[in-house]
């Protein structure tokens, strides 16, 4: 069932790390939602299907939004969706926008998932990656969502971080399953281009990210989540059973969704789109839209879009199998054409030799030996385009 992903660019302050498209001025807020709300009408028939089952508040910093402004997201998506009974409506939050005031707001607008930015509930970690918030904030903003009967939670952790020891790694998991979380997700610490993370290493003010230690912490990680009964469905996730995210879910099982707002992606099982990823730019072409019959032609550099062929459903389909509990099946394969089954058994015969995947019947599934290195054996299974 398809849902909609609706991005917030907006933050407090720019993590070290980071570099998800946003801006730290939120002076065009008001506009940057009227133009969301447009590109909404726009686009409501890029899904066919007109019953959602996940919208998803990501950014960015949605928790930047008052209860009026999510509303008019709700308002306007109900003129031309429905949404299924209990389907899943997730809001990301800082711990430092998760006021009592702020959850007294949410619960009068239909959110009941809060996605939380804690990353780690140690001082040293966050101040290493700029976060805007405190240790202290990122516990009591557990406590007093939970307060407020926002049970469906699921919080970020990083671990890998030059700041994070073996046993603070060990605090930060024995601290999130101490508040019974139904989802947890955890990721290791990447210097992405472009980052002040990577010109602080670069420039030798901060020491590199070692991948062995990082190694030793998800090892560490996955260990911790099968005895307190976390299921691992995703590379990064781990769910409780019966929690696994729906939005999430639809996305790694190939399920249409219509991103709105800049640099948003968008998925209709044919083709890709992504938003140009400028707010000003964004804003402008939206709002000097002046038709709805054909938006490429009226609003020209709005978004790019690549029509998938047989090679990008392959590569796609591998990248994201190998990263979840469901692997690769080999039927999907055999329907994106018989002989990207064989090339697939081919490569990844080595993996299994390795103990890197398995083969269960008719599906292939990496070993916790493998999870690691999900994205390097995913790109040694690749098929070329040419
Ligand atoms: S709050 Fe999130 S989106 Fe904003 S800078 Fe930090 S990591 Fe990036």
């Amino acid at each position: 069932m398809p849902g909609i992903y609706l991005h917030i660019p907006f933050c407090k302050q720019a993590c070290h790390y980071c570099n998800f498209h946003f801006s730290t001025s939120l002076k065009y807020k008001g506009e940057l939602v009227q133009a969301m709300l447009r590109e909404l009408e726009l686009r409501k028939d890029y899904l066919v299907e007109k019953e959602l089952d996940s919208i998803y508040f990501g950014g960015g910093t949605p928790s930047l939004l008052t209860e009026a402004e999510l509303m008019l997201f709700f308002e306007n998506i109900g003129k031309y969706f429905t949404l299924k009974p209990g389907a899943e409506i997730t809001l990301e939050a800082n711990p430092d926008d998760i006021t009592p005031e702020k959850l007294q707001s949410l619960r009068h607008t239909p959110v009941n998932r809060l996605s939380i930015g804690i990353q780690s509930f140690h001082e040293e970690d966050l101040r290493f990656f700029n976060r805007a918030h405190s240790a202290s904030e990122a516990r009591a903003c557990l406590a007093r969502a939970l307060d407020a009967d926002f049970n469906d939670l699921t919080i970020d952790l990083i671990f890998g971080s030059p700041t994070t020891t073996d046993e603070r790694w060990a605090e930060n998991l024995n601290l999130a399953f101490s508040y019974d979380i139904p989802h947890i997700s955890c990721y290791a610490l990447t210097v992405e281009e472009r980052t002040a993370l990577a010109h602080f290493i670069k420039t030798g003010k901060a020491p590199a990210v070692e991948e062995d230690k990082a190694a030793r912490q998800y090892e560490h990680l996955m260990a911790e989540m099968a005895t307190h009964g976390y299921i691992q469905y995703e590379i990064s996730n781990f769910a409780k059973p019966g929690r696994f995210a729906v939005h999430n879910s639809n996305y790694w099982r190939g399920e249409p969704y219509l991103g709105l707002g800049p640099s948003a992606h968008s998925f209709n099982g044919e083709s890709r789109q992504w938003n140009v990823a400028n707010n000003t730019k964004y804003i402008r072409l939206l709002t000097n839209e002046t038709g709805f019959e054909n938006l490429p032609r009226l609003a020209p550099g709005l978004f790019e879009i690549e029509q998938l062929t047989p090679v990008d459903r392959y590569n796609e389909y591998v990248m994201t199998g190998l990263r979840t509990i469901w692997g690769v099946e080999l039927s999907r394969l055999r329907q994106i054409g018989p002989e990207f089954e064989t090339y697939f058994l081919q490569n990844v015969q080595v993996f299994i030799e390795e103990g890197k995947a398995d083969r269960v019947e008719d599906t292939v599934l990496l070993t916790d030996a493998g999870k690691f290195l999900a994205d390097g054996i995913a790109a040694e299974l690749f098929a070329r385009k040419d």
